[in-house]
């Protein structure tokens, strides 16, 4: 895995960033996770994060993001949850960025971003998905995803 800087909670971006704002791991989790074992704000707000990302270019953005600012998780600036928190999220979010081949601040149009993420998939998938709280929710849909990959 990729290092990762020391984290400073009170480290984030701008919240001014035209789009939606997206941090690494997101940029793969968002296309299996839509709000399971979340509350109905959070799931509320990944489907319009989503929809937002349809239409218009979305930015890459350090530490908690458009779909951190609805979850219970999220502390003073911080992700707490108790399996991950803001230090190992941060590792994901940089290996996810690795792998996509982002930078913090880079835009991203989704539907490219979606096609580039089918290819690495089984990668995350051994990498990052081991012991994530919504591993059991999003596995069906990674597998069949692995298995149906687009032909080059
Ligand atoms: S669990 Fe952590 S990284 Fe995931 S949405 Fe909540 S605050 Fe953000």
């Amino acid at each position: 895995m990729p290092s990762v800087p020391a984290v400073d909670p009170a480290e984030s971006d701008d919240m001014s960033t035209p789009g939606p704002r997206l941090r690494g791991h997101h940029l793969i989790c968002l296309q299996f996770v839509h709000g399971g074992g979340h509350t109905a704000e959070f799931a509320r707000n990944v489907l319009r994060t989503i929809d937002r990302l349809t239409e218009e270019e979305g930015t890459v953005v350090t530490g908690p993001d458009d779909l951190c600012e609805k979850c219970l998780w999220l502390v003073d600036g911080a992700c707490v949850n108790e399996t991950e928190g803001e230090d190992i999220v941060r590792i994901l979010d940089a290996l996810a960025l690795q792998l996509l081949g982002l930078n913090p601040g880079d835009a991203f149009d989704y539907g490219t971003t979606s096609a580039s993420m089918t290819r690495l998939l089984e990668q995350w998938r051994d990498l990052a998905c081991a012991g994530c709280p919504s591993e059991d929710a999003c596995a069906p849909l990674i597998e069949l995803t692995c298995r149906f990959q687009p032909h080059e």
